[in-house]
Protein backbone atom coordinates (compact mmCIF):
# COMPACT_ATOMS: atom_id res chain seq x y z
CA UNK A 1 0.00 0.00 0.00
CA UNK A 2 1.47 3.29 -1.26
CA UNK A 3 1.00 6.06 1.64
CA UNK A 4 -2.33 8.39 0.07
CA UNK A 5 -0.16 11.56 -0.35
CA UNK A 6 2.54 13.58 0.91
CA UNK A 7 0.69 16.41 2.68
CA UNK A 8 -1.05 14.22 5.37
CA UNK A 9 0.68 11.06 6.97
CA UNK A 10 -2.26 8.67 6.09
CA UNK A 11 -5.71 8.52 4.81
CA UNK A 12 -8.35 7.29 7.17
CA UNK A 13 -12.41 6.67 6.34
CA UNK A 14 -14.38 6.77 9.07
CA UNK A 15 -17.60 4.80 9.18
CA UNK A 16 -20.44 5.02 12.22
CA UNK A 17 -23.11 3.64 12.70
CA UNK A 18 -25.75 5.87 11.26
CA UNK A 19 -27.68 7.19 14.69
CA UNK A 20 -26.39 10.34 16.43
CA UNK A 21 -24.94 8.78 19.97
CA UNK A 22 -22.59 6.95 16.86
CA UNK A 23 -21.83 9.62 14.44
CA UNK A 24 -20.57 12.25 17.42
CA UNK A 25 -17.56 10.06 19.09
CA UNK A 26 -16.37 8.84 15.62
CA UNK A 27 -16.41 12.86 13.91
CA UNK A 28 -14.48 14.01 17.37
CA UNK A 29 -12.07 10.65 17.30
CA UNK A 30 -11.40 12.23 13.34
CA UNK A 31 -10.73 15.69 14.24
CA UNK A 32 -8.46 14.25 16.75
CA UNK A 33 -6.53 11.93 13.91
CA UNK A 34 -6.65 15.45 12.00
CA UNK A 35 -4.73 17.52 14.30
CA UNK A 36 -1.88 14.19 14.18
CA UNK A 37 -1.70 14.71 10.98
CA UNK A 38 -3.83 12.53 9.01
CA UNK A 39 -6.83 13.07 6.78
CA UNK A 40 -9.94 11.83 7.42
CA UNK A 41 -12.94 11.46 5.40
CA UNK A 42 -16.47 10.61 7.27
CA UNK A 43 -18.63 8.50 5.35
CA UNK A 44 -22.38 8.53 6.21
CA UNK A 45 -25.51 7.00 5.18
CA UNK A 46 -26.80 9.01 1.81
CA UNK A 47 -30.16 9.61 4.35
CA UNK A 48 -28.10 11.13 7.09
CA UNK A 49 -26.08 13.00 5.14
CA UNK A 50 -28.96 14.58 3.37
CA UNK A 51 -30.13 15.39 6.99
CA UNK A 52 -27.76 16.63 8.54
CA UNK A 53 -26.20 20.39 8.47
CA UNK A 54 -22.68 20.55 7.23
CA UNK A 55 -20.18 22.08 9.06
CA UNK A 56 -18.48 24.31 6.02
CA UNK A 57 -15.17 24.76 8.19
CA UNK A 58 -14.66 21.24 8.92
CA UNK A 59 -11.36 19.77 8.09
CA UNK A 60 -12.94 16.55 7.52
CA UNK A 61 -14.55 15.26 3.89
CA UNK A 62 -17.67 13.70 3.77
CA UNK A 63 -19.25 11.32 1.71
CA UNK A 64 -22.06 8.70 1.39
CA UNK A 65 -22.78 5.00 1.00
CA UNK A 66 -25.96 3.46 0.72
CA UNK A 67 -27.48 1.32 3.13
CA UNK A 68 -30.65 0.13 0.84
CA UNK A 69 -32.93 3.05 2.49
CA UNK A 70 -31.68 6.34 0.93
CA UNK A 71 -34.69 7.79 1.98
CA UNK A 72 -35.88 7.36 5.69
CA UNK A 73 -32.86 5.19 6.40
CA UNK A 74 -33.49 2.95 9.75
CA UNK A 75 -36.37 4.56 10.71
CA UNK A 76 -37.79 4.22 7.78
CA UNK A 77 -37.08 0.36 7.38
CA UNK A 78 -39.57 -2.41 7.64
CA UNK A 79 -37.69 -4.39 10.25
CA UNK A 80 -34.45 -3.57 12.09
CA UNK A 81 -34.06 -7.42 10.59
CA UNK A 82 -34.42 -5.99 7.30
CA UNK A 83 -32.75 -3.10 7.61
CA UNK A 84 -29.69 -4.63 8.99
CA UNK A 85 -29.16 -6.96 6.37
CA UNK A 86 -29.90 -4.65 3.65
CA UNK A 87 -27.08 -2.08 5.22
CA UNK A 88 -24.65 -5.00 5.11
CA UNK A 89 -25.58 -5.87 1.29
CA UNK A 90 -25.91 -2.56 0.06
CA UNK A 91 -23.28 -1.14 2.57
CA UNK A 92 -20.61 -3.52 1.51
CA UNK A 93 -20.94 -2.82 -2.62
CA UNK A 94 -21.56 0.71 -1.97
CA UNK A 95 -18.20 1.19 0.07
CA UNK A 96 -15.92 -0.85 -2.35
CA UNK A 97 -17.23 1.24 -4.71
CA UNK A 98 -16.51 4.52 -2.74
CA UNK A 99 -13.27 3.15 -1.73
CA UNK A 100 -12.35 2.02 -5.25
CA UNK A 101 -13.73 5.50 -6.05
CA UNK A 102 -10.86 7.79 -3.80
CA UNK A 103 -7.97 5.30 -4.94
CA UNK A 104 -8.91 6.24 -8.55
CA UNK A 105 -9.21 10.16 -7.53
CA UNK A 106 -6.21 10.29 -6.47
CA UNK A 107 -7.05 9.91 -2.94
CA UNK A 108 -6.21 6.50 -1.81
CA UNK A 109 -7.27 5.29 1.94
CA UNK A 110 -4.80 3.52 4.29
CA UNK A 111 -7.37 2.73 6.55
CA UNK A 112 -11.04 2.33 7.47
CA UNK A 113 -12.32 2.62 11.14
CA UNK A 114 -15.41 1.28 11.45
CA UNK A 115 -17.97 1.03 14.29
CA UNK A 116 -18.35 -1.98 16.01
CA UNK A 117 -22.06 -2.45 15.14
CA UNK A 118 -20.62 -3.01 11.66
CA UNK A 119 -18.40 -5.82 11.40
CA UNK A 120 -18.86 -6.55 7.87
CA UNK A 121 -16.82 -3.71 6.97
CA UNK A 122 -13.78 -5.62 8.55
CA UNK A 123 -13.82 -7.91 4.92
CA UNK A 124 -14.78 -5.07 2.68
CA UNK A 125 -11.46 -3.11 3.79
CA UNK A 126 -9.58 -6.40 3.78
CA UNK A 127 -11.14 -7.17 -0.17
CA UNK A 128 -9.77 -3.44 -0.93
CA UNK A 129 -6.12 -4.26 0.67
CA UNK A 130 -6.56 -1.37 3.24
CA UNK A 131 -6.33 -1.89 7.12
CA UNK A 132 -9.65 -2.44 9.10
CA UNK A 133 -9.50 -0.64 12.68
CA UNK A 134 -12.89 -1.16 14.69
CA UNK A 135 -13.52 1.44 16.98
CA UNK A 136 -16.53 0.74 19.61
CA UNK A 137 -18.66 2.94 20.90
CA UNK A 138 -19.81 1.25 23.88
CA UNK A 139 -17.57 0.78 27.05
CA UNK A 140 -15.21 -1.90 27.57
CA UNK A 141 -17.97 -3.47 30.41
CA UNK A 142 -20.58 -3.67 27.85
CA UNK A 143 -18.11 -5.21 25.26
CA UNK A 144 -16.63 -7.89 27.57
CA UNK A 145 -20.08 -8.86 28.93
CA UNK A 146 -21.24 -9.05 25.13
CA UNK A 147 -17.81 -11.20 24.37
CA UNK A 148 -18.45 -13.57 27.11
CA UNK A 149 -22.12 -13.90 25.80
CA UNK A 150 -21.07 -14.53 22.34
CA UNK A 151 -17.73 -17.54 23.06
CA UNK A 152 -20.63 -19.50 25.49
CA UNK A 153 -18.32 -18.49 28.63
CA UNK A 154 -21.49 -16.37 30.19
CA UNK A 155 -24.54 -19.25 30.04
CA UNK A 156 -27.79 -17.68 29.13
CA UNK A 157 -30.66 -17.17 30.28
CA UNK A 158 -29.14 -15.10 33.42
CA UNK A 159 -30.66 -16.42 36.60
CA UNK A 160 -33.87 -14.01 36.63
CA UNK A 161 -33.50 -12.00 40.02
CA UNK A 162 -31.13 -13.91 42.70
CA UNK A 163 -27.17 -14.72 41.77
CA UNK A 164 -24.89 -12.31 40.46
CA UNK A 165 -23.19 -12.89 37.00
CA UNK A 166 -19.55 -13.27 37.20
CA UNK A 167 -17.39 -11.69 33.90
CA UNK A 168 -13.97 -10.88 35.01
CA UNK A 169 -12.31 -7.55 35.07
CA UNK A 170 -15.74 -6.38 35.89
CA UNK A 171 -17.91 -5.85 39.42
CA UNK A 172 -20.51 -9.03 40.64
CA UNK A 173 -23.72 -8.02 38.44
CA UNK A 174 -27.16 -8.13 38.93
CA UNK A 175 -28.93 -9.66 36.43
CA UNK A 176 -31.18 -6.89 35.67
CA UNK A 177 -27.78 -4.69 35.49
CA UNK A 178 -26.38 -6.46 32.37
CA UNK A 179 -27.32 -5.20 29.38
CA UNK A 180 -31.16 -5.73 27.84
CA UNK A 181 -30.56 -7.78 25.16
CA UNK A 182 -28.51 -10.22 27.18
CA UNK A 183 -31.17 -10.02 30.39
CA UNK A 184 -34.50 -10.05 28.93
CA UNK A 185 -33.36 -12.67 26.10
CA UNK A 186 -35.40 -12.76 23.22
CA UNK A 187 -37.36 -9.08 23.53
CA UNK A 188 -35.04 -7.70 20.58
CA UNK A 189 -33.62 -10.41 18.42
CA UNK A 190 -32.01 -8.36 15.60
CA UNK A 191 -30.52 -6.05 17.86
CA UNK A 192 -29.14 -9.38 20.18
CA UNK A 193 -27.83 -10.42 17.46
CA UNK A 194 -26.13 -7.36 16.13
CA UNK A 195 -24.98 -6.62 19.93
CA UNK A 196 -23.52 -10.22 20.83
CA UNK A 197 -21.85 -10.22 17.34
CA UNK A 198 -19.93 -7.34 17.03
CA UNK A 199 -16.56 -9.33 18.70
CA UNK A 200 -17.03 -12.44 16.10
CA UNK A 201 -13.84 -10.66 13.54
CA UNK A 202 -11.93 -8.77 16.33
CA UNK A 203 -9.10 -10.88 16.16
CA UNK A 204 -8.49 -9.75 12.22
CA UNK A 205 -8.98 -6.37 12.77
CA UNK A 206 -5.61 -4.85 12.94
CA UNK A 207 -6.45 -2.38 15.61
CA UNK A 208 -9.00 -2.04 18.03
CA UNK A 209 -10.06 1.29 19.65
CA UNK A 210 -12.58 2.22 22.47
CA UNK A 211 -14.76 5.19 23.42
CA UNK A 212 -13.20 5.07 26.57
CA UNK A 213 -10.17 6.31 28.47
CA UNK A 214 -8.53 4.08 31.11
CA UNK A 215 -8.69 5.69 34.05
CA UNK A 216 -13.05 5.25 34.06
CA UNK A 217 -12.79 1.54 33.44
CA UNK A 218 -8.95 0.34 34.04
CA UNK A 219 -10.37 -3.33 35.60
CA UNK A 220 -11.94 -4.34 32.46
CA UNK A 221 -9.04 -2.47 29.96
CA UNK A 222 -6.27 -4.33 31.92
CA UNK A 223 -8.21 -7.98 31.62
CA UNK A 224 -9.64 -7.17 28.32
CA UNK A 225 -5.97 -6.42 26.79
CA UNK A 226 -4.18 -8.93 28.74
CA UNK A 227 -6.53 -11.97 27.31
CA UNK A 228 -8.46 -10.42 24.41
CA UNK A 229 -7.09 -7.84 22.61
CA UNK A 230 -4.17 -5.06 22.14
CA UNK A 231 -7.29 -2.78 23.00
CA UNK A 232 -6.63 1.79 23.03
CA UNK A 233 -8.87 3.39 24.73
CA UNK A 234 -9.20 6.63 23.17
CA UNK A 235 -11.84 9.21 24.84
CA UNK A 236 -13.44 11.21 26.05
CA UNK A 237 -14.52 11.96 22.47
CA UNK A 238 -16.07 15.50 23.56
CA UNK A 239 -15.42 18.69 21.68
CA UNK A 240 -11.63 19.82 22.47
CA UNK A 241 -13.49 23.22 24.08
CA UNK A 242 -15.01 20.90 26.55
CA UNK A 243 -11.49 19.00 27.25
CA UNK A 244 -7.98 20.14 26.89
CA UNK A 245 -9.15 23.69 24.44
CA UNK A 246 -6.14 21.98 22.23
CA UNK A 247 -8.08 22.10 18.51
CA UNK A 248 -8.81 25.86 18.26
CA UNK A 249 -11.96 25.04 15.66
CA UNK A 250 -13.25 22.13 17.84
CA UNK A 251 -15.83 23.82 19.77
CA UNK A 252 -19.13 21.62 19.04
CA UNK A 253 -19.92 18.11 17.35
CA UNK A 254 -21.03 19.67 14.04
CA UNK A 255 -23.94 17.04 13.42
CA UNK A 256 -27.19 17.01 14.96
CA UNK A 257 -29.96 14.86 13.45
CA UNK A 258 -32.58 17.52 14.84
CA UNK A 259 -32.88 21.03 15.33
CA UNK A 260 -31.83 22.14 18.18
CA UNK A 261 -33.08 25.35 20.12
CA UNK A 262 -30.96 28.51 19.64
CA UNK A 263 -28.20 28.80 22.25
CA UNK A 264 -29.22 32.08 23.44
CA UNK A 265 -32.93 31.27 24.47
CA UNK A 266 -31.52 28.62 26.32
CA UNK A 267 -28.81 30.37 27.89
CA UNK A 268 -31.33 32.99 28.69
CA UNK A 269 -33.55 30.90 30.51
CA UNK A 270 -30.18 29.60 32.74
CA UNK A 271 -29.01 32.77 33.69
CA UNK A 272 -32.50 33.31 35.66
CA UNK A 273 -31.58 30.70 37.97
CA UNK A 274 -29.09 30.38 41.04
CA UNK A 275 -26.02 27.92 40.76
CA UNK A 276 -26.64 24.25 40.48
CA UNK A 277 -30.48 24.46 41.35
CA UNK A 278 -31.53 23.04 37.86
CA UNK A 279 -32.16 19.74 36.73
CA UNK A 280 -31.27 18.77 33.05
CA UNK A 281 -33.41 15.65 31.54
CA UNK A 282 -32.95 14.24 28.47
CA UNK A 283 -33.21 10.60 27.47
CA UNK A 284 -31.48 10.78 23.91
CA UNK A 285 -31.88 10.21 20.37
CA UNK A 286 -33.79 7.08 20.57
CA UNK A 287 -35.46 6.43 23.59
CA UNK A 288 -39.29 5.53 23.21
CA UNK A 289 -41.21 6.43 26.41
CA UNK A 290 -44.57 5.14 27.41
CA UNK A 291 -47.12 7.42 28.10
CA UNK A 292 -47.23 6.51 31.86
CA UNK A 293 -43.51 6.88 32.19
CA UNK A 294 -43.71 10.67 30.78
CA UNK A 295 -46.50 11.31 33.53
CA UNK A 296 -44.61 9.92 35.95
CA UNK A 297 -41.38 12.02 35.56
CA UNK A 298 -43.30 15.13 35.01
CA UNK A 299 -45.00 14.89 38.25
CA UNK A 300 -41.73 13.24 40.05
CA UNK A 301 -40.59 16.66 39.00
CA UNK A 302 -43.14 18.57 39.67
CA UNK A 303 -43.11 17.10 43.22
CA UNK A 304 -39.11 17.89 43.27
CA UNK A 305 -39.68 21.22 43.52
CA UNK A 306 -36.88 22.36 41.06
CA UNK A 307 -36.82 23.90 37.73
CA UNK A 308 -36.11 22.27 34.93
CA UNK A 309 -35.28 21.96 31.11
CA UNK A 310 -36.70 18.54 30.15
CA UNK A 311 -35.70 17.71 26.41
CA UNK A 312 -39.06 16.29 24.23
CA UNK A 313 -38.16 15.22 20.61
CA UNK A 314 -41.04 17.07 18.54
CA UNK A 315 -42.24 13.20 17.50
CA UNK A 316 -42.63 12.56 21.96
CA UNK A 317 -44.32 15.90 22.63
CA UNK A 318 -47.76 14.36 22.61
CA UNK A 319 -47.15 12.22 25.68
CA UNK A 320 -46.85 15.06 28.28
CA UNK A 321 -49.49 15.23 30.15
CA UNK A 322 -50.45 18.45 29.28
CA UNK A 323 -52.63 19.88 31.82
CA UNK A 324 -49.86 19.21 34.44
CA UNK A 325 -47.24 21.09 32.06
CA UNK A 326 -49.91 24.09 31.59
CA UNK A 327 -49.53 24.22 35.30
CA UNK A 328 -45.98 24.54 35.71
CA UNK A 329 -44.54 28.20 35.03
CA UNK A 330 -42.51 29.17 32.02
CA UNK A 331 -39.80 30.04 34.57
CA UNK A 332 -39.88 26.49 36.32
CA UNK A 333 -39.93 24.42 33.58
CA UNK A 334 -38.78 24.51 29.82
CA UNK A 335 -39.36 21.88 27.04
CA UNK A 336 -37.46 21.77 24.29
CA UNK A 337 -37.51 19.35 21.31
CA UNK A 338 -33.80 19.42 21.26
CA UNK A 339 -30.11 21.26 22.24
CA UNK A 340 -27.13 22.04 22.27
CA UNK A 341 -26.49 19.64 25.58
CA UNK A 342 -23.06 20.27 25.87
CA UNK A 343 -23.57 23.95 26.43
CA UNK A 344 -26.45 23.06 28.86
CA UNK A 345 -24.40 20.84 30.48
CA UNK A 346 -21.43 23.57 31.40
CA UNK A 347 -23.97 26.01 32.98
CA UNK A 348 -23.32 26.64 36.53
CA UNK A 349 -26.97 26.69 36.63
CA UNK A 350 -27.33 22.51 36.13
CA UNK A 351 -27.10 20.83 39.28
CA UNK A 352 -28.02 17.53 38.51
CA UNK A 353 -28.57 15.23 34.87
CA UNK A 354 -31.89 13.14 34.58
CA UNK A 355 -30.07 10.72 31.87
CA UNK A 356 -30.97 7.24 30.13
CA UNK A 357 -27.38 6.71 30.50
CA UNK A 358 -26.64 6.59 26.68
CA UNK A 359 -22.65 6.45 27.29
CA UNK A 360 -22.03 9.54 25.43
CA UNK A 361 -24.55 11.71 27.96
CA UNK A 362 -22.74 9.53 30.60
CA UNK A 363 -19.25 10.44 29.63
CA UNK A 364 -20.51 14.27 28.82
CA UNK A 365 -21.97 14.15 32.10
CA UNK A 366 -18.81 13.51 33.64
CA UNK A 367 -16.60 15.39 31.25
CA UNK A 368 -18.48 19.07 32.86
CA UNK A 369 -18.70 17.57 36.04
CA UNK A 370 -22.62 17.01 36.37
CA UNK A 371 -24.14 14.51 38.75
CA UNK A 372 -26.82 12.35 37.15
CA UNK A 373 -30.22 11.06 38.37
CA UNK A 374 -30.27 7.27 36.20
CA UNK A 375 -33.06 5.98 33.94
CA UNK A 376 -31.71 3.59 32.09
CA UNK A 377 -34.18 1.84 29.14
CA UNK A 378 -32.58 -0.55 27.57
CA UNK A 379 -29.58 -2.13 25.49
CA UNK A 380 -26.19 -1.21 27.34
CA UNK A 381 -28.20 1.53 30.02
CA UNK A 382 -28.59 -0.30 32.65
CA UNK A 383 -24.96 -1.57 32.89
CA UNK A 384 -24.01 1.84 32.34
CA UNK A 385 -26.12 2.88 35.06
CA UNK A 386 -24.61 0.49 37.61
CA UNK A 387 -21.61 1.91 36.91
CA UNK A 388 -22.54 5.46 37.47
CA UNK A 389 -23.88 5.01 40.91
CA UNK A 390 -21.81 2.16 42.38
CA UNK A 391 -18.12 2.17 40.96
CA UNK A 392 -18.02 5.91 39.90
CA UNK A 393 -20.33 7.28 42.30
CA UNK A 394 -21.37 10.19 40.16
CA UNK A 395 -25.09 9.54 40.51
CA UNK A 396 -28.21 8.03 41.87
CA UNK A 397 -30.37 5.00 40.00
CA UNK A 398 -34.22 5.43 40.16
CA UNK A 399 -35.41 2.16 40.95
CA UNK A 400 -38.14 0.52 38.50
CA UNK A 401 -40.79 -1.46 39.19
CA UNK A 402 -41.81 -4.66 37.64
CA UNK A 403 -43.13 -3.21 34.39
CA UNK A 404 -40.37 -1.19 34.17
CA UNK A 405 -41.89 2.11 35.04
CA UNK A 406 -40.15 4.47 37.56
CA UNK A 407 -42.83 5.84 39.89
CA UNK A 408 -42.87 9.79 40.44
CA UNK A 409 -41.85 9.28 44.02
CA UNK A 410 -38.98 7.79 43.12
CA UNK A 411 -38.20 10.04 40.60
CA UNK A 412 -38.90 13.19 43.47
CA UNK A 413 -36.70 11.05 46.04
CA UNK A 414 -33.66 10.80 43.34
CA UNK A 415 -34.07 14.11 42.49
CA UNK A 416 -34.05 15.39 45.55
CA UNK A 417 -31.39 13.24 46.68
CA UNK A 418 -28.80 14.74 44.10
CA UNK A 419 -29.70 18.45 44.49
CA UNK A 420 -31.24 18.99 47.48
CA UNK A 421 -28.21 19.39 49.58
CA UNK A 422 -28.19 16.49 51.62
CA UNK A 423 -25.25 14.47 52.21
CA UNK A 424 -25.15 11.87 49.29
CA UNK A 425 -26.07 15.20 47.02
CA UNK A 426 -22.52 16.46 48.24
CA UNK A 427 -20.46 12.94 47.89
CA UNK A 428 -21.99 12.62 44.21
CA UNK A 429 -21.22 15.91 43.47
CA UNK A 430 -17.74 15.86 45.15
CA UNK A 431 -17.33 12.66 43.31
CA UNK A 432 -18.40 14.16 39.90
CA UNK A 433 -16.07 17.17 40.42
CA UNK A 434 -13.08 14.96 40.36
CA UNK A 435 -14.28 12.78 37.96
CA UNK A 436 -14.30 15.75 35.38
CA UNK A 437 -10.51 16.62 36.01
CA UNK A 438 -9.22 12.55 35.45
CA UNK A 439 -11.40 12.99 32.39
CA UNK A 440 -9.74 16.18 31.18
CA UNK A 441 -6.33 14.99 31.89
CA UNK A 442 -7.03 11.57 30.13
CA UNK A 443 -7.40 13.68 26.63
CA UNK A 444 -4.75 16.73 27.57
CA UNK A 445 -1.12 16.54 25.88
CA UNK A 446 0.75 13.34 27.59
CA UNK A 447 -2.97 11.93 29.01
CA UNK A 448 -3.81 8.16 28.85
CA UNK A 449 -6.03 8.49 25.93
CA UNK A 450 -3.27 11.31 23.94
CA UNK A 451 -0.54 8.90 24.35
CA UNK A 452 -2.82 6.05 22.93
CA UNK A 453 -3.55 7.93 19.97
CA UNK A 454 -0.45 9.33 19.27
CA UNK A 455 0.80 5.34 19.36
CA UNK A 456 -2.04 4.27 17.08
CA UNK A 457 -1.25 7.14 14.33
CA UNK A 458 2.23 6.01 14.48
CA UNK A 459 1.51 2.42 14.23
CA UNK A 460 -0.80 3.13 11.39
CA UNK A 461 1.37 5.25 9.21
CA UNK A 462 4.49 2.97 9.85
CA UNK A 463 1.84 -0.18 8.72
CA UNK A 464 -0.02 1.69 6.06
CA UNK A 465 4.16 2.79 4.50
CA UNK A 466 5.02 -0.86 5.04
CA UNK A 467 2.45 -2.62 3.54
N1 LIG B 1 -27.90 15.39 22.53
C1 LIG B 1 -27.96 16.69 22.12
N2 LIG B 1 -29.08 17.42 22.38
C2 LIG B 1 -30.14 16.92 23.05
C3 LIG B 1 -30.07 15.57 23.50
C4 LIG B 1 -28.93 14.85 23.23
O1 LIG B 1 -27.02 17.22 21.51
O2 LIG B 1 -31.11 17.65 23.24
C5 LIG B 1 -26.70 14.62 22.22
C6 LIG B 1 -25.91 14.29 23.46
O3 LIG B 1 -25.02 15.35 23.75
C7 LIG B 1 -25.21 12.99 23.09
C8 LIG B 1 -26.15 12.35 22.05
O4 LIG B 1 -27.06 13.36 21.65
O5 LIG B 1 -23.96 13.25 22.51
C9 LIG B 1 -26.96 11.20 22.62
O6 LIG B 1 -26.13 10.10 22.77
P1 LIG B 1 -26.34 9.06 23.95
O7 LIG B 1 -25.28 8.00 23.81
O8 LIG B 1 -26.39 9.74 25.25
O9 LIG B 1 -27.79 8.47 23.70
P2 LIG B 1 -28.53 7.83 22.41
O10 LIG B 1 -29.15 8.95 21.68
O11 LIG B 1 -27.49 7.10 21.60
O12 LIG B 1 -29.53 6.92 23.05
Amino acid sequence: MEPSSKLHRAHVLILPFPAQGHINPMLQFSKRLVSKGLKATLALTVHLAGSMQPDPSSSIDLETISDGHDLGGFMGAESIEAYQTDFRDVGSRTLAELIHKLDRLGRPLDAVIYDGFLPWVLDVAKQCDKLGVVFFTQTCAVNNIYYHVQRGLLPLPLPLSEGSVRVPGLPPLKPWEAPSYVYKLGLYPAFYDMLINQSTNVDDADFVLFDTFYELEKEAVDWMSSNLWPLKTVGPTLPSLYLDKRLPNDTAYGVNLFTPTTTSTVSAWLRRHPPRSVVYVSFGSMADLDPSQFAELAHGLALAGHPFIWIVRSTEQHKLPRDLMDSIPSEEALILPWCNQLEVLESDAIGCFVTHCGLNSVVEAICLGVPMVAMPQWTDQPTNAKFVEDVWRVGVRARADEAGVVWREEVERCVREVVGGGERGREVTESARRWMEVAKAAMAEGGSSDRNIDEFVEKLVSRASTE
